[in-house]
């Protein structure tokens, strides 16, 4: 544990003393490490099975350090919600690897804390595996994320909706958990100051090549153009992009009823609260816009004395989202495709034809023969007498993957996982973890489910 917990820094908490409350996590009665990232405990500098004893995955920590909740604020469901913050989450410190990249270690499900408003501060299994689950597909797919470093059991059961479930905490790893909603937190209550000390750390941890104030928002706005366009290639769902839910350094957090979309519609919708369908697949991008337009206004005072000036320079920096996320995507299709050059065109009329065809995502770009996958095959070959792939198979198949972990079989393994079988978390864990390799005996994995689905927001 020693080594570990010396390990810790706390430059966020110095940075922004009153975005942060002293807390400690609530001791779980019997805490046991179910799932640790072994890989990323090396990858951190830390000792896997030192980790696995230290009882820091649970938020056990010596003396002389001191972990925090953060505060933030945000749009949820596009209502603002003025003060949301780690209701039931620690920043236990932030740790800085071998290659001298710093990390937050960040346990979630880790009690009450002052920022818990009506909620219990626990967390169930399920869905913390899930999040443990679905960060490691997008980190071997290439999405920037957050990543689980371990999910404990807590040796308690949670009440839930659907009756008493196993309690667990999830230890997780992200470059740092800087929200837009934490700039709405900081210009709502602590005025410019505040904001100009949450930018500078910012700045130095995530966008240091900025050259002021709105360049920095300009490179936020990029990083999450960026990240919504790989979303969107890889099929990915967020489910719930709200504003605190969105981050600073460009990475996919806070992963709850998210999912992979099988067959392709642009109006797919997993998550349970999202009844008007604002987070479906096809909206994410304006979403992400819309959020990004809040941290532009929270950054305001620090863009220009002169407020029209300040509002003018945002606004063009905010519109700079469509040109970026449209390059990444085209680009990406492109690579998908096998094509050099990307051909808007090809692409929008493939969207409209796999939409009308109800094709798998993920299927499409690895089968054989993706002629099988249509029932109107000459609209296929209409289609595809005007694709001329320049590329070759192994590189198409280095950017389309054969897995990800698909939604009907992730809902069966948690289910399997909280009746204490942890095996099928444990196979999609390695079949989703090389994504672009064909694993033989694992066919099922490439099909899509037979939907509808919904994604339950366990919590
Ligand atoms: P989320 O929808 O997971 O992004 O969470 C929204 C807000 O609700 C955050 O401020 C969370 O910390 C808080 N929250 C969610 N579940 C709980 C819980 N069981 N206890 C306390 N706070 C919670
Ligand atoms: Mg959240
Ligand atoms: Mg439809």
């Amino acid at each position: 544990m020693s080594t570990a917990v010396s390990l810790l820094e706390h430059t966020y908490a110095d940075a922004v003393p009153g975005l942060v409350a002293n807390w400690t996590a609530a001791p779980a009665p019997h805490p046991s490490p179910l799932v640790v990232n072994d890989d990323l405990a090396v990858e951190l500098g830390l000792d896997p099975r030192q980790l696995r004893e230290s009882g820091l995955l649970t938020g056990t920590v010596g003396e002389g350090v001191q972990p925090v909740a953060m505060v933030y604020s945000g749009h949820q469901f596009g209502m603002y919600q003025p003060r949301l913050g780690d209701g039931r989450a620690l920043l236990l410190g932030e740790i800085v690897d071998p290659q001298g990249r710093r990390h937050d270690l960040h346990l979630k499900g880790s009690g009450r804390t002052p920022f818990a408003r009506g909620g219990d501060g626990k967390a169930a299994l399920g869905p913390m595996l899930r999040e443990y689950l679905m960060g490691e597909a997008m980190h071997a797919l290439g999405v920037p994320t957050s990543r689980g470093l371990a999910v404990s059991t807590t040796g308690e059961d949670v009440p839930r909706d659907t009756g008493l479930l196993p309690g667990a905490v999830l230890a997780r790893v992200a470059s740092s958990h800087i929200r837009v909603g934490t700039f709405q937190y900081a210009a709502a209550n602590g005025g410019p100051d505040v904001v100009r000390a949450l930018a500078d750390h910012a700045i130095a941890r995530h966008h240091p090549e900025a050259t002021g104030y709105l360049d920095f928002y300009r490179r936020v706005v990029h990083a999450q153009a960026e990240l919504i366009a790989r979303w969107m290639l890889v099929g990915f769902i967020h489910g719930v992009m709200n504003t605190d839910n969105t981050t600073i350094s460009g990475e996919t957090i806070d992963y709850g009823p998210c999912a992979f979309m099988d067959r392709y519609d642009p109006q797919t919708v997993f998550s349970s609260i999202d009844h008007a369908g604002r987070y479906a697949y096809s909206h994410q991008p304006p979403i992400a816009r819309w959020n990004l337009a809040r941290l532009g206004e929270a950054l305001l005072p620090l863009i220009d004395e002169n407020q029209d000036a300040a509002i003018e320079q945002a606004t063009a920096v905010v519109q700079e989202f469509g040109d970026v996320y449209e390059r990444h995507f085209q680009a990406g299709m492109a690579a998908k495709l096998g094509l050099r050059e990307p051909d808007p065109d090809l692409v929008a009329d493939l969207l409209a034809l796999l939409h009308a065809q109800q094709v798998d995502w993920t299927g499409f770009f690895r089968a054989e023969d993706p002629r099988d996958l249509f029932l109107d095959r000459e609209a296929y070959d209409a289609w595809a007498a005007r694709w001329h792939p320049e590329l070759d198979r192994d590189s198409r198949n280095g950017v389309n993957p054969v897995y990800v972990p698909r939604n009907h079989l992730v809902d069966e393994a948690l289910t399997a996982a909280e009746g204490g079988d942890l095996g099928p978390v444990q196979e999609i864990l390695e079949v989703v973890s090389r994504p672009f390799t064909v694993q033989p005996g694992r066919e099922r994995y490439t099909e899509p489910g037979t939907g509808p689905f919904v994604t339950y927001c366990g919590t």
